[in-house]
Protein backbone atom coordinates (compact mmCIF):
# COMPACT_ATOMS: atom_id res chain seq x y z
CA UNK A 1 0.00 0.00 0.00
CA UNK A 2 1.82 3.52 -1.12
CA UNK A 3 0.06 7.25 -0.82
CA UNK A 4 0.54 7.32 -4.77
CA UNK A 5 -2.83 4.38 -4.58
CA UNK A 6 -5.08 7.05 -3.09
CA UNK A 7 -4.91 8.38 -7.34
CA UNK A 8 -5.56 6.37 -10.34
CA UNK A 9 -2.88 7.61 -11.73
CA UNK A 10 -0.72 4.32 -11.30
CA UNK A 11 -3.26 2.14 -12.79
CA UNK A 12 -3.46 4.52 -15.76
CA UNK A 13 0.86 4.07 -15.87
CA UNK A 14 0.23 0.13 -15.66
CA UNK A 15 -2.30 0.48 -18.30
CA UNK A 16 -0.04 2.40 -20.79
CA UNK A 17 2.58 0.51 -20.18
CA UNK A 18 1.08 -3.15 -21.02
CA UNK A 19 -0.60 -1.29 -24.17
CA UNK A 20 2.65 0.18 -25.13
CA UNK A 21 5.55 -2.07 -23.96
CA UNK A 22 3.68 -5.48 -24.49
CA UNK A 23 1.41 -4.44 -26.86
CA UNK A 24 -2.16 -6.03 -25.05
CA UNK A 25 -4.64 -4.37 -26.93
CA UNK A 26 -8.14 -5.42 -28.70
CA UNK A 27 -6.64 -7.42 -31.45
CA UNK A 28 -5.82 -10.11 -28.71
CA UNK A 29 -7.44 -12.31 -26.75
CA UNK A 30 -8.08 -12.57 -23.38
CA UNK A 31 -6.04 -15.44 -22.86
CA UNK A 32 -3.15 -14.16 -25.39
CA UNK A 33 -2.92 -11.06 -23.45
CA UNK A 34 -2.60 -12.66 -19.61
CA UNK A 35 -0.25 -15.04 -20.97
CA UNK A 36 2.00 -11.77 -22.54
CA UNK A 37 1.14 -10.24 -19.11
CA UNK A 38 2.19 -12.84 -16.79
CA UNK A 39 5.78 -13.62 -19.10
CA UNK A 40 6.54 -9.71 -18.46
CA UNK A 41 5.79 -10.23 -14.55
CA UNK A 42 8.05 -13.67 -15.07
CA UNK A 43 10.79 -11.73 -16.39
CA UNK A 44 10.72 -8.98 -13.76
CA UNK A 45 10.70 -11.14 -10.99
CA UNK A 46 13.37 -13.47 -12.43
CA UNK A 47 15.40 -9.78 -12.84
CA UNK A 48 15.00 -9.42 -9.00
CA UNK A 49 15.63 -12.84 -7.93
CA UNK A 50 19.09 -13.07 -10.25
CA UNK A 51 20.51 -9.26 -9.06
CA UNK A 52 19.57 -10.54 -5.32
CA UNK A 53 21.05 -13.69 -5.72
CA UNK A 54 24.22 -12.08 -6.88
CA UNK A 55 24.13 -9.74 -3.56
CA UNK A 56 23.76 -12.57 -1.39
CA UNK A 57 26.40 -14.67 -2.98
CA UNK A 58 28.93 -11.90 -3.23
CA UNK A 59 28.09 -11.21 0.46
CA UNK A 60 28.44 -14.90 1.14
CA UNK A 61 31.68 -15.31 -1.05
CA UNK A 62 33.29 -12.01 0.98
CA UNK A 63 32.08 -13.12 4.47
CA UNK A 64 35.08 -13.03 7.18
CA UNK A 65 32.50 -14.32 9.67
CA UNK A 66 34.40 -17.35 11.69
CA UNK A 67 31.92 -19.82 10.68
CA UNK A 68 30.29 -18.59 7.55
CA UNK A 69 31.03 -22.48 6.07
CA UNK A 70 28.07 -24.02 8.13
CA UNK A 71 25.49 -21.73 7.58
CA UNK A 72 23.03 -21.22 4.76
CA UNK A 73 23.64 -18.11 2.58
CA UNK A 74 20.65 -16.30 3.40
CA UNK A 75 21.32 -16.75 7.39
CA UNK A 76 25.38 -15.68 6.41
CA UNK A 77 23.95 -12.58 4.46
CA UNK A 78 21.86 -11.37 7.57
CA UNK A 79 24.05 -12.31 9.85
CA UNK A 80 26.41 -9.42 8.07
CA UNK A 81 23.90 -6.91 7.83
CA UNK A 82 23.29 -7.40 11.89
CA UNK A 83 26.38 -7.45 11.98
CA UNK A 84 27.73 -4.29 11.09
CA UNK A 85 24.95 -2.32 11.54
CA UNK A 86 25.70 -2.89 15.51
CA UNK A 87 28.89 0.05 14.92
CA UNK A 88 25.58 2.75 14.33
CA UNK A 89 24.15 2.05 17.10
CA UNK A 90 25.08 3.16 20.43
CA UNK A 91 24.99 1.50 24.08
CA UNK A 92 24.93 1.99 27.71
CA UNK A 93 24.74 -0.72 30.77
CA UNK A 94 21.91 0.89 33.11
CA UNK A 95 22.06 -1.99 35.63
CA UNK A 96 24.07 -5.35 36.52
CA UNK A 97 22.95 -7.42 33.43
CA UNK A 98 20.75 -4.83 31.44
CA UNK A 99 21.96 -2.88 28.00
CA UNK A 100 20.15 -0.21 26.44
CA UNK A 101 20.98 -0.15 22.68
CA UNK A 102 19.57 2.89 20.29
CA UNK A 103 20.59 4.43 16.89
CA UNK A 104 18.86 7.57 16.29
CA UNK A 105 20.53 8.71 12.58
CA UNK A 106 17.50 8.17 10.75
CA UNK A 107 18.12 7.56 6.93
CA UNK A 108 17.58 11.21 4.81
CA UNK A 109 15.30 11.06 2.16
CA UNK A 110 16.69 10.92 -1.40
CA UNK A 111 15.71 13.73 -3.91
CA UNK A 112 13.06 15.08 -1.21
CA UNK A 113 11.88 18.41 -3.89
CA UNK A 114 9.26 18.95 -1.69
CA UNK A 115 10.62 18.88 1.93
CA UNK A 116 8.69 15.41 2.77
CA UNK A 117 11.45 14.35 5.18
CA UNK A 118 10.59 17.06 7.54
CA UNK A 119 6.69 15.93 7.74
CA UNK A 120 7.19 12.91 7.36
CA UNK A 121 6.79 11.03 10.94
CA UNK A 122 9.83 9.10 12.43
CA UNK A 123 9.46 7.20 15.39
CA UNK A 124 12.34 6.53 17.60
CA UNK A 125 13.24 3.15 19.00
CA UNK A 126 15.21 2.19 22.34
CA UNK A 127 15.66 -1.45 22.80
CA UNK A 128 16.77 -2.91 26.12
CA UNK A 129 18.74 -6.19 26.07
CA UNK A 130 18.67 -8.37 29.30
CA UNK A 131 20.91 -10.94 30.16
CA UNK A 132 19.17 -14.13 32.09
CA UNK A 133 20.44 -17.45 33.15
CA UNK A 134 18.71 -20.56 32.70
CA UNK A 135 20.37 -23.14 34.16
CA UNK A 136 23.71 -23.51 33.37
CA UNK A 137 23.25 -21.62 30.18
CA UNK A 138 23.26 -17.85 29.44
CA UNK A 139 20.72 -15.86 27.16
CA UNK A 140 20.42 -12.39 26.00
CA UNK A 141 16.83 -10.92 25.67
CA UNK A 142 16.21 -7.93 23.56
CA UNK A 143 12.89 -6.40 22.83
CA UNK A 144 12.54 -6.47 18.97
CA UNK A 145 12.83 -10.69 19.42
CA UNK A 146 14.65 -10.87 16.44
CA UNK A 147 15.90 -13.87 17.58
CA UNK A 148 12.51 -15.95 18.44
CA UNK A 149 11.09 -14.89 15.04
CA UNK A 150 13.84 -15.41 13.09
CA UNK A 151 16.83 -17.68 15.01
CA UNK A 152 19.72 -14.97 14.22
CA UNK A 153 21.04 -12.41 17.17
CA UNK A 154 19.80 -8.47 16.17
CA UNK A 155 22.05 -5.83 16.33
CA UNK A 156 20.82 -5.00 19.65
CA UNK A 157 22.76 -8.45 20.78
CA UNK A 158 25.92 -7.74 18.70
CA UNK A 159 26.18 -4.16 19.92
CA UNK A 160 26.05 -6.24 23.31
CA UNK A 161 28.36 -8.86 22.38
CA UNK A 162 30.51 -7.26 20.12
CA UNK A 163 31.13 -10.95 18.42
CA UNK A 164 29.34 -13.83 17.07
CA UNK A 165 29.79 -17.35 17.88
CA UNK A 166 28.26 -20.98 16.50
CA UNK A 167 25.45 -21.37 19.53
CA UNK A 168 24.16 -18.19 18.67
CA UNK A 169 22.40 -19.34 15.56
CA UNK A 170 19.18 -21.17 15.39
CA UNK A 171 20.48 -25.06 14.45
CA UNK A 172 17.68 -24.98 11.10
CA UNK A 173 19.97 -22.07 9.87
CA UNK A 174 22.91 -24.79 9.38
CA UNK A 175 23.85 -26.26 5.93
CA UNK A 176 23.98 -29.98 7.74
CA UNK A 177 19.77 -29.35 8.87
CA UNK A 178 17.79 -29.78 5.91
CA UNK A 179 20.26 -32.52 4.78
CA UNK A 180 20.23 -34.57 8.15
CA UNK A 181 17.48 -34.08 9.95
CA UNK A 182 15.01 -37.39 10.33
CA UNK A 183 17.50 -39.35 8.30
CA UNK A 184 17.10 -42.79 9.61
CA UNK A 185 20.34 -44.56 11.49
CA UNK A 186 22.30 -41.40 11.52
CA UNK A 187 23.75 -39.82 14.64
CA UNK A 188 23.86 -36.54 13.30
CA UNK A 189 20.04 -36.87 12.84
CA UNK A 190 19.38 -37.39 16.59
CA UNK A 191 21.93 -34.49 17.60
CA UNK A 192 19.76 -32.25 15.50
CA UNK A 193 16.65 -33.44 16.89
CA UNK A 194 17.86 -32.87 20.49
CA UNK A 195 18.94 -29.61 19.48
CA UNK A 196 15.23 -28.57 18.15
CA UNK A 197 14.04 -30.19 21.54
CA UNK A 198 15.82 -27.93 23.46
CA UNK A 199 15.52 -24.81 20.93
CA UNK A 200 11.50 -25.38 21.73
CA UNK A 201 11.95 -25.66 25.42
CA UNK A 202 13.40 -22.03 25.61
CA UNK A 203 12.12 -20.68 22.24
CA UNK A 204 11.10 -17.21 24.30
CA UNK A 205 14.62 -16.98 26.25
CA UNK A 206 16.50 -15.21 23.84
CA UNK A 207 19.81 -15.52 22.31
CA UNK A 208 21.90 -18.61 23.73
CA UNK A 209 26.02 -17.51 24.42
CA UNK A 210 28.36 -19.32 25.82
CA UNK A 211 30.27 -17.99 28.67
CA UNK A 212 33.07 -16.27 26.63
CA UNK A 213 30.63 -14.54 25.17
CA UNK A 214 29.25 -13.48 28.08
CA UNK A 215 32.09 -12.18 29.67
CA UNK A 216 32.73 -10.13 26.78
CA UNK A 217 29.47 -8.44 27.33
CA UNK A 218 30.71 -6.98 30.41
CA UNK A 219 33.70 -5.54 29.15
CA UNK A 220 33.34 -2.26 29.89
CA UNK A 221 33.39 -3.09 33.14
CA UNK A 222 37.53 -4.08 32.77
CA UNK A 223 39.22 -1.82 34.87
CA UNK A 224 36.48 -0.99 37.29
CA UNK A 225 36.46 -1.75 40.56
CA UNK A 226 32.81 -3.50 42.00
CA UNK A 227 32.58 0.14 44.43
CA UNK A 228 32.75 2.12 41.44
CA UNK A 229 29.68 0.46 39.64
CA UNK A 230 27.95 3.58 39.18
CA UNK A 231 25.13 2.90 36.45
CA UNK A 232 24.60 4.19 34.19
CA UNK A 233 28.23 3.30 32.39
CA UNK A 234 27.94 4.78 28.77
CA UNK A 235 30.18 3.22 26.04
CA UNK A 236 33.14 5.12 25.01
CA UNK A 237 31.29 6.80 21.92
CA UNK A 238 27.97 8.08 24.36
CA UNK A 239 27.62 11.56 25.51
CA UNK A 240 25.53 11.98 28.27
CA UNK A 241 23.26 14.43 26.05
CA UNK A 242 22.73 10.78 23.68
CA UNK A 243 22.00 9.04 27.40
CA UNK A 244 19.42 11.60 28.31
CA UNK A 245 17.75 11.68 24.58
CA UNK A 246 17.49 7.52 24.71
CA UNK A 247 16.11 8.10 28.43
CA UNK A 248 13.42 10.58 26.75
CA UNK A 249 12.47 7.74 24.55
CA UNK A 250 12.24 5.30 26.53
CA UNK A 251 9.88 7.19 29.02
CA UNK A 252 7.65 7.74 26.57
CA UNK A 253 7.62 4.09 25.51
CA UNK A 254 9.29 4.58 22.33
CA UNK A 255 6.28 6.94 20.72
CA UNK A 256 8.19 10.05 20.18
CA UNK A 257 9.43 11.44 16.50
CA UNK A 258 13.15 12.56 15.78
CA UNK A 259 11.31 15.90 15.27
CA UNK A 260 9.79 15.67 18.83
CA UNK A 261 12.87 15.00 20.05
CA UNK A 262 14.97 17.42 18.73
CA UNK A 263 12.07 20.40 20.03
CA UNK A 264 11.86 18.99 22.96
CA UNK A 265 15.97 18.99 23.58
CA UNK A 266 15.95 22.76 21.79
CA UNK A 267 13.38 23.56 24.70
CA UNK A 268 15.40 22.20 27.51
CA UNK A 269 18.60 23.82 26.22
CA UNK A 270 17.15 27.02 26.20
CA UNK A 271 15.29 26.69 29.46
CA UNK A 272 18.72 25.96 30.73
CA UNK A 273 20.35 28.74 29.39
CA UNK A 274 17.61 31.14 30.65
CA UNK A 275 17.77 30.39 34.34
CA UNK A 276 21.76 30.25 34.11
CA UNK A 277 22.07 33.76 33.14
ZN1 LIG B 1 17.13 -6.42 19.19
Amino acid sequence: MTFDAMTTSPVESMNSHMKKFYKVNGKNSISRSVQIMTEGADERVDNILKKSQRELQMSVIGSKLPDAHLFSRKCVFMLHYQFDIRKKHKCAMIADHSWLVWNFEVPSFERDKYGLEESFPRFLNVFQVNLVAIGNQSFLQCDCRLYTRCGIPCCHVFKVTDTLSREMIAIQHWKAFPVYYGSDNSNLSKSLMRKVIWQESNECSGTPISSSIKKNCYRMLSGKLSSEMIYPILCDDVTSLDYRKANYVVSTKNTVTMKQLNEHFSLVTQEVGETST
